[in-house]
């Protein structure tokens, strides 16, 4: 449904995206993240048609979006990070603008009707867009990427901003708008990748890092376990006997977090329990470990890890060539 490929956008010197291709497969929901500044938003305006490709091209539905901008914008929803609402319109005022913008087809008041009761804002219909909660606002801007029902959403961080619930409500929506549409969801929350989406394209740099279905991309990242311990000790002693522990992966000092002990993060190897090992060493050395518990993987970790995998291979590969 969505084909970008070898897509690279330079502004002036700098390489925004480089050498991008990635397919979504028609009824996907595809999670695309990255670190800021990575090239999510550029490659989304190009997806879009906001922004042309300096190489490369960007396909909807098979239509190349620089070659009939028209027809491959007609198969187009979007919710940038801030939804381009006119806050003095009511509702039902600015989707009828958007409506005409859009040129769209369907009969007008029933059309709109429908997307309002799908993303349940009937009931401000006739209230003005500045006095809606920003739950309520989102909501609007979805409504207007809904417009025409156009095969494909591209939403940008859509739960930016929002309080728990109306998260939950926005992934929800989100979740069901996948059952009828292509979807890409540009987001830095990974418990809502893993909650709504089925494949993550993840790109740094402007290139791509990994794309993989969501469950064996958080596996491959999370097969090990991530653990913070206290330690009474000489630091720099310390890290050393950690480093050389077999079964350990990564050790970090996080510093000291109270009078006497140096907390560690301690990431073991794949599948491997490290904390009786750890116990018995710090034992050995008259090192007590004060606490010890569990750290769960955010997105952030999982970047570094996926970066640093692609840049270990790419030096591998350098040296191999020489
Ligand atoms: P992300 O959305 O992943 O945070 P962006 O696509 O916004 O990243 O930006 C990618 C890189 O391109 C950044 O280094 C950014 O500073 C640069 N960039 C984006 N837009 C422009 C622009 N219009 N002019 C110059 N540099 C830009």
């Amino acid at each position: 449904m969505i084909e970008i490929l070898n897509v690279s956008k330079s502004f002036g010197n700098k390489k925004a995206v480089e050498d991008l291709s990635f397919n979504v497969i028609e009824g996907e929901i595809l999670g695309f993240l990255g670190p800021n500044g990575a090239g999510k938003s550029t490659t989304m305006n190009i997806i879009t048609g906001y922004l042309s490709a300096t190489t490369g091209t960007a396909k909807i539905d098979g239509i190349d979006i620089l070659e009939n901008p028209i027809e491959a914008k007609r198969r187009i929803g979007f919710l940038p990070e801030i939804p381009p609402l006119y806050p003095e319109m009511t509702v039902k005022e600015f989707l009828g603008f958007i409506y005409d913008l859009k040129e769209c087809r369907f009969p007008k008041e029933p059309h709109l009707r429908e997307i309002c009761e799908v993303v349940k804002i009937d009931d401000v219909y006739n209230r003005i867009i500045k006095n809606l909660s920003k739950g309520y606002r989102q909501r609007v801007g979805i409504a207007q990427a809904l417009i025409g029902n156009p095969k494909v959403l591209i939403f940008d961080e859509p739960t930016i901003g929002l309080d728990p619930r109306q998260i939950i409500e926005i992934r929800n929506l989100i979740k069901m708008l996948g059952k009828e549409h292509t979807v890409i969801l540009s987001t830095h929350i990974l418990p809502e990748v893993q909650a709504v989406c089925d494949r993550i394209v993840v790109i740094n740099q402007g290139k791509l890092v990994a794309n993989e279905k969501t469950e064996d991309l958080i596996l491959a990242v999370d097969g090990s376990r991530k653990l913070m311990a206290k330690i009474v000790g000489p630091e720099a002693d310390v890290l050393k006997m950690l480093k050389s522990t077999s079964g350990i992966r990564y050790v970090e000092s996080l510093g000291r977090r109270d009078t006497d002990s140096i907390s560690y993060m301690i990431e073991s190897e794949d599948k491997i329990d490290i904390r009786k090992t750890l116990f018995y060493n710090l034992s050995k050395n008259g090192w007590p470990l004060v606490g010890l518990e569990g750290m769960e993987l955010n997105l952030e970790d999982i970047f570094i890890r996926l970066i640093n995998k692609e840049k270990k291979g790419t030096e591998k590969k350098k040296r191999g060539a020489k």
